[in-house]
């Protein structure tokens, strides 16, 4: 029987590892389904982590944190986990998707959230070859050609960026003409001069050949459309949360969530279901940050703490 299970590998579910362990916790498995560190693994640079200054990206700063997890006797199980349900002793059943079980008396569910599709025609079909969520991942692939950015948020514009060192050209395509993004960044794309902005327009359509994406049509807010030929598209248009693991047989989640799929917390993490926290991106209100991300992970493992503490002394 586990203390504590962590669903995620992220700068939440790093943190929850660390602070669990560290706090007495003797057995702690963190369940990540890939390599861990989370989203931000896929950001070209990261400014606004506190204490950390130059030019560092999210690889380079969630590098260091699964050893010091380690450490102190976490342990990280690299499997992906389908499903989190609730036994007749009140104890957690964590189902991986080879079909064996863990049992555990706690459960931190850090899934995060996964970027969200744009719905334009061809997405799915380029999708990896041409069209892609990650400009660290296959920004070089564009070296010295041009290339679109769709989103109007602080990803987008960040992302723009980077692909402005990279590409000959970057247009930058927003539904409006006005953006979400922080102000600096803002700043910061308008005064780079191979940054198109190409505002108050919406993919259509992505179109190519066998070989990938060869351009994209786009359709203006007054109704015309223009076509922009560029091998390679990105999209940054939001993220939707990882809630999956928390589906029920019957449709229902093990906890209450709200109409966008966020687990409702309260300012100690704690869900509706006594025993199971949530942290990180995943949660309701989530600022959707590394800094926050990692806060929510060390007060949900001080909750789980005495939560066990509570659980094995009755
Ligand atoms: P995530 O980082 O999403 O981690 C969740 C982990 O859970 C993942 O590793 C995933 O593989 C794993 N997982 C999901 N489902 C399962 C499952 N069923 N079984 C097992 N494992 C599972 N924030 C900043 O503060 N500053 C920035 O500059 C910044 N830049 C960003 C740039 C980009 C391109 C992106 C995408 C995000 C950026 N963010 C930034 C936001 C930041 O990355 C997130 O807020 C943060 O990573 C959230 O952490 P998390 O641990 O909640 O979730
Ligand atoms: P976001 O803030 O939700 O922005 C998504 C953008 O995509 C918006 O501009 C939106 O347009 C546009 N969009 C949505 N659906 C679209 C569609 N179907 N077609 C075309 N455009 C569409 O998402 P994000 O930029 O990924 O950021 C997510 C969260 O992470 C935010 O809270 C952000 O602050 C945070 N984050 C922070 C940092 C940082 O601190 N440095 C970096 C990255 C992310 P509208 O504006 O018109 O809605």
């Amino acid at each position: 029987m586990l203390d504590c299970a962590i669903i995620g590998g992220g700068p939440a579910g790093l943190t929850a590892g660390l602070y669990t362990t560290r706090g007495g916790l003797a057995k702690v498995s963190m369940f990540e389904k890939g390599m861990p560190g989370g989203q931000i693994t896929q950001s070209s640079e990261i400014e606004n982590y506190p204490g950390v200054t130059g030019d560092i990206s999210g690889m380079d700063l969630m590098m260091p944190w699964p050893e010091q997890c380690q450490k102190f006797g976490l342990k990280h199980e690299m499997a992906e986990v389908v499903a989190i349900t609730k036994n007749a002793e009140g104890n957690f059943i964590i189902t991986l998707g080879d079909g064996t079980t863990h049992e555990a008396l706690s459960v931190i569910v850090c899934t995060g959230s996964t970027p969200r599709r744009a719905g334009f025609i061809g997405e799915d079909e380029f999708f990896g070859r041409g069209v892609s969520t990650c400009a660290t991942c296959d920004g070089f692939f564009y070296k010295g050609k041009e290339v679109v950015v769709i989103g109007g948020g602080d990803t987008a514009l960040e992302e723009a960026l980077h692909l402005a060192k990279i590409c000959s050209k970057v247009y930058l395509v927003h539904r409006r003409d006005t953006f979400r993004a922080a102000p600096n960044t803002i700043k910061r794309v308008e005064a780079t001069d191979n940054i198109e902005l190409v505002l108050n327009a919406s993919p259509q359509e992505v179109y190519g050949d066998k070989m990938g994406v060869t351009g994209i049509t786009v359709v203006m807010n007054d109704g015309g459309t223009r076509n922009i030929e560029v091998p390679g598209v990105f999209t940054f248009v939001g993220n939707d949360v990882n809630n999956g693991v928390l589906k029920q047989e019957d449709g229902s989640f093990l906890c209450d969530v709200n109409a966008q799929g966020e687990v409702i917390v309260t300012l100690s993490m704690a869900t509706s279901t006594p025993g199971l926290y949530a942290a990180g991106d995943i949660r309701i209100e989530a600022p959707k940050q590394v800094v926050s991300a990692a806060g929510d992970g060390a007060v949900a493992a001080l909750q789980v703490i005495a939560y066990v503490d509570e659980k094995l002394h009755v």
